[in-house]
């Protein structure tokens, strides 16, 4: 890839150098081109007054004399009658045969002027020609070699040679430097990709400064990197909860079985045993499954409907369904919800799981006699659902450990409960895009917020 860059960097750059060199080739031809013919018809023009004033004998020295000045290898000139027979000439000694530059003077314009470019037997460089009728018919030619130009145009193109390898050059290093800076970027990710499949989740590709794209790329590949390690993390931790806190009511189980095989053999032991594993392992059975609706929430694989859910009426349809429970214990159960509907979108059963799990540790952790208060009202960034209850309360110590997994505080070990009820409500609630916070003094009581994104059209 980076030898490809490279290349493509120096065919890019051979390209416009390319195309430098011609526009300025054809311009310095012309205009080398429409000099020479310039001198060439001036100096006819010249032979041609001279002509007509002082006739032959004078247009012949003068031949001459032009000749021998600009040399007699470079130039000549002649003069024809109209039946092209020679009138006069410079010296042609050093032009061969003039076969080649033939007078041709059907090609003449108007004013009697032609040009060509001939190629003379022997000689390296072409000539340029001139063709001019005089008033009476004869004709002045005058040839002018072309090697002065073309030595500068072969100067030239020698000189554009060299830069036109030197820009290769060039254009395939800085191309190969460029390349390799970019692409160092991917081989940053290639290397940690590399280290990640020995088992090193925990690196990160360094980010640098090979540009806009590679560094997305970097940060794409670290947020994947971040994402994967947390949904490993999750899973040595559910494997880990499974190994500590699913053995406990598993080692009851057997041991109730143990228990009714060791005593007495009658029916109504074998009952009572069955009944006690039915009641475990339906506990474990939800356990299980809470766990695994934790994990899934957790890392987003869980199957969310999101629809416009009314909190109010959240809270109070919670009321109806533990009314019985809370009067039970003797318990006060109350709503405050505020005249307009407060709407968030979610999940409707998931939310109802997590208002209900609040509801149920306020009961629980409350004694008679108690109060519990479930509000909504409307915040700056959404919609706040409060259980706010007047039982046992959190202290200071439990308190950051209660979203965890398996927790479970000192005072609640004879209540029953599995301690996965606060961290499936977080996951719930994370997984909305919001949060859910705890506040509580010891004996006086404890108040849970859940915090809701708002849908800003109400129902
Ligand atoms: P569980 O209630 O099954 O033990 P949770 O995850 O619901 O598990 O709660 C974790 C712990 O947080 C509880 O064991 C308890 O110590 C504490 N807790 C939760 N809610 C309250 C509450 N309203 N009042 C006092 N303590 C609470």
């Amino acid at each position: 890839m980076r030898f490809r860059l490279a290349l493509c960097n120096g065919a890019l750059f051979g390209a416009l150098s390319l195309a430098v060199f011609l526009v300025v080739y054809i311009a310095l031809t012309s205009s080398l081109g429409q000099r020479a013919d310039d001198d060439l018809l001036s100096t006819v023009k010249e032979f041609e007054a001279l002509y007509a004033t002082n006739g032959v004998e004078a247009l012949r020295a003068e031949f001459q004399r032009e000749a021998e000045s600009r040399g007699i290898k470079r130039v000549f000139f002649r003069l024809m009658s109209p039946r092209r027979e020679l009138l006069a000439a410079s010296d042609l000694r050093a032009w061969g045969k003039m076969n080649g530059i033939a007078l041709r003077p059907a090609g003449l314009s108007n004013e009697g002027v032609g040009f060509r470019t001939v190629s003379v037997p022997g000689r390296r460089h072409k000539v340029r020609v001139i063709l001019k009728r005089t008033a009476d018919g004869h004709m002045i030619q005058f040839g002018a070699t072309l090697q002065e130009n073309e030595a500068l145009m072969e100067k030239y193109r020698e000189t554009f040679g060299t830069a036109l390898a030197v820009m290769l050059l060039c254009g395939g290093a800085v191309g190969w430097i460029l390349a390799g800076r970019a692409m160092s970027g991917v081989e940053r990710v290639t290397q940690t990709a590399v280290r990640i499949g020995q088992g090193d989740l925990s690196r990160r590709v360094p980010l640098g400064n090979e540009g806009q794209e590679i560094e997305d790329l970097a940060k794409a590949f670290n947020d994947m990197l971040a994402r994967i390690q947390m949904l490993v993390r999750e899973l040595k931790e559910v494997t880990n909860n499974i190994a500590h806190d699913l053995r406990s009511p598993i080692t009851r189980v057997r041991g109730i079985a143990e228990t009714t095989l060791a005593g007495d053999h009658n029916f109504d032991a074998y009952r009572e045993m069955a009944g006690a594993v039915i009641e475990e392992s339906d506990r474990l059975v939800a356990m299980i499954n809470t766990m695994l609706e934790i994990a899934q929430t957790d890392s987003g694989i869980a199957d969310f409907s999101k629809t416009p859910v009314d909190v109010g009426k959240l809270i109070k349809d919670a009321r109806e369904l533990f009314r019985p429970v809370a009067e039970d214990k003797g318990i006060h159960l109350q709503v405050d919800v505020p005249v307009e509907h407060l709407t968030v979108l979610g999940d409707t059963a998931r939310l109802q799981r997590v208002v209900a799990n609040l509801l149920d540790n306020a009961i629980k952790y409350s004694s008679a006699g108690g109060n519990v208060l479930m509000s909504t009202k409307a915040t700056a960034p959404g919609v706040a659902i409060e259980v706010v209850d007047v039982g046992v309360g959190i202290t200071d110590g439990e308190l950051p450990h209660i979203f965890e997994r398996f927790y479970r505080g000192d005072r609640s070990r004879s209540t029953p409960g599995s301690g996965l009820g606060l961290s499936l409500a977080r996951a719930i609630v994370r997984a909305h895009g919001g949060d859910i916070t705890a506040t509580s003094s010891p004996g006086k009581g404890s108040t849970f917020t859940v915090l809701l994104p708002a849908v800003s059209s109400p129902l």
